[in-house]
């Protein structure tokens, strides 16, 4: 529910003047971004579309302590999507520096999605290694 209290109307701009964070007023809410989301079809809760509505909104303190601003893999499909060249997954990037800076999260946070990020590339190397080594004999 939108507390009116809690309202940042600044919140869209202190994104937009970080880099990446550009373009976020120009989002209209198509819900591209979701539709392609890798992490949105596993996973009914994540919602690039609906994080962007959020900011629009102002729901700064709502949005900065979500857990959901850490699920984001980082594999820029929206970015590739969007009609609107508003690069979500730079935002998301920024929503997780803003949520450390002002306390929401830890500040280790980051360095750890990171490692998890890079583990899981790795084993991936792997897996796909060991399914290919039968085409190579
Ligand atoms: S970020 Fe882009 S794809 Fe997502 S809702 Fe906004 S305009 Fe549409
Ligand atoms: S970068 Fe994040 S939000 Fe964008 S499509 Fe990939 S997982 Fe979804």
């Amino acid at each position: 529910m939108l507390e009116y209290a809690k309202i940042d109307t600044g919140f869209k701009d202190k994104i937009a003047s970080r880099p990446g964070g550009e373009r976020v007023k120009n989002c209209y809410l198509c819900g591209t971004c979701t539709a392609g989301c890798p992490v949105s079809s596993l996973r009914n809760e994540y919602s690039p579309r609906r994080f962007m509505r959020m900011i629009l909104l102002g729901m700064k303190e709502e949005v900065l302590s979500s857990p959901e601003i850490w699920q984001c893999s980082q594999c820029h499909v929206c970015v590739a999507h969007c009609p609107q060249d508003v690069r979500f997954a730079d935002i998301i990037r920024i929503l997780r520096q803003m949520s450390v800076e002002e306390g929401y999260a830890p500040g280790d946070m980051l360095k750890k999605v990171e490692d998890i990020d890079v583990d899981l590339r790795k084993q991936r190397i792997a897996l796909v290694e060991e399914l290919t080594k039968e085409m190579s004999k």
